[in-house]
């Protein structure tokens, strides 16, 4: 019998957004061929570090040890704090009282109103890997109260929780940080994401990623680490190499939901997750944000709210970006396996 040739990749569909997405079987690399090179230009000395001398900066939030920190509306940065959120120095939104939109000839323009802030760990140098588990549980604890908070400011309609770690990540500041940004309109993205699993319940009167999530968990292949509540896995159509998503199994819209022992299963997935990345890429720059429903009154109870993390393992050519297709070096299955072992 004639041998069958393998083809050079296999393109694979996104079930959610539908977008297609080569994966280079025929060029694929060795998993331990992704790690990172160590980087020393990178990092700044805590004297150089403007998140070393926080003053009077506002914050929105304090948390000391793992307890909520009360302060008062107009108050400066309390001497004793491990998790902090502070209005960004250089904001993208700001607020106001009126949204207004206006056209200019052909175009549309909308002012930038909303917030933006930074969320700041005490340590200059330990980040996620090296957290301890209850310094994990307080960062998603402030994530969520404030999400709580400016999901009710009223031109808000999203709240964006992301990280960018690393400058090929786009990360402007060395010491661990994430960001919130709360914006009046959806970002297209996470709108792509709702309308695709918009379209799959009406269809098929189920969630389409509870279905990804069962089929995974079975198969196992794509499963990176998992507990009670929640599973880490390489998605099928990866758009990145290692690329990782973080689910609840149970079906649920909206993070700002979930109870303090879903926070705390959560804390011990984010706490695995990062380490094995860790391990595996050599302390690699990646970006994660949360997609959850967004907060503007209308009901999202057929989506189901997950964190996605991209590791910068590549960067994308003419091809990515004049089609839009994506292509990913190493099969989500090797990754995941390579992922587990760490
Ligand atoms: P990134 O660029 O992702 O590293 O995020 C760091 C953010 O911190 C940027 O958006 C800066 O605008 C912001 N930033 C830098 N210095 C300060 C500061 N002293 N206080 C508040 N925000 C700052
Ligand atoms: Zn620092």
């Amino acid at each position: 019998m004639a041998k069958v040739k393998k083809t050079a990749s296999e393109l694979r569909r996104d079930p959610v957004s539908q977008e297609w997405i080569v994966i280079a079987t025929g060029r694929a690399r060795k998993p331990n061929s992704f790690a990172q090179e160590k980087r020393t230009d990178w990092r700044v000395s805590k004297k150089d570090c403007p998140f070393e001398s926080l003053q009077d900066e506002h914050p929105r939030l304090v948390f000391f040890k793992g307890k909520k920190v009360e302060i008062a509306p107009r108050a400066g940065t309390p001497a004793n704090w491990t998790t902090i959120s502070i209005p960004n120095k250089y904001p993208a939104f700001s607020m106001g009282k009126k949204l207004k939109e206006r056209n200019i000839g052909p175009y549309q323009v909308m002012d930038g109103i909303g917030f933006h802030e930074v969320v700041i760990t005490k340590d200059h140098e330990r980040d996620i890997p090296q957290f301890s588990l209850s310094k994990v549980k307080e960062l998603i604890d402030l994530y969520q109260e404030r999400y709580l908070d400016l999901m009710n400011e009223p031109l808000v309609n999203y709240v964006a929780i992301f990280k960018n770690k690393g400058p090929v990540a786009g990360a402007s500041v060395a010491h661990p940080h994430s960001q919130i940004i709360a914006v009046p309109v959806t970002d297209p993205d996470v709108e792509q994401s709702l309308k695709g699993s918009l379209h799959f319940w009406k269809a098929h009167k189920k969630c389409v990623h509870c279905l990804m999530i069962a089929w995974d968990g079975k198969e196992k292949k794509r499963v990176v680490f998992e507990n009670d509540c929640y599973i880490a896995l390489c998605p099928f159509a990866s758009s990145v190499a290692f690329e990782i998503r973080i689910y609840p199994k149970s079906h649920f819209a909206y993070f700002e939901r979930v109870d303090d022992y879903q926070k705390q299963c959560l804390a011990e997935v984010f706490l695995k997750t990062f380490q094995k990345l860790e391990r595996a890429l050599n302390d690699p720059d990646y970006n994660y944000f949360l997609h959850t429903a967004p907060a503007d009154g209308k009901n999202y109870d057929y989506y189901h709210w997950h964190f996605e993390i991209l590791p910068k393992t590549g960067t994308w050519g003419g091809f990515e970006l004049g089609t839009g297709v994506k292509i990913s070096t190493i099969e989500p299955e090797k990754a995941a396996e390579f992922l587990r072992k760490q």
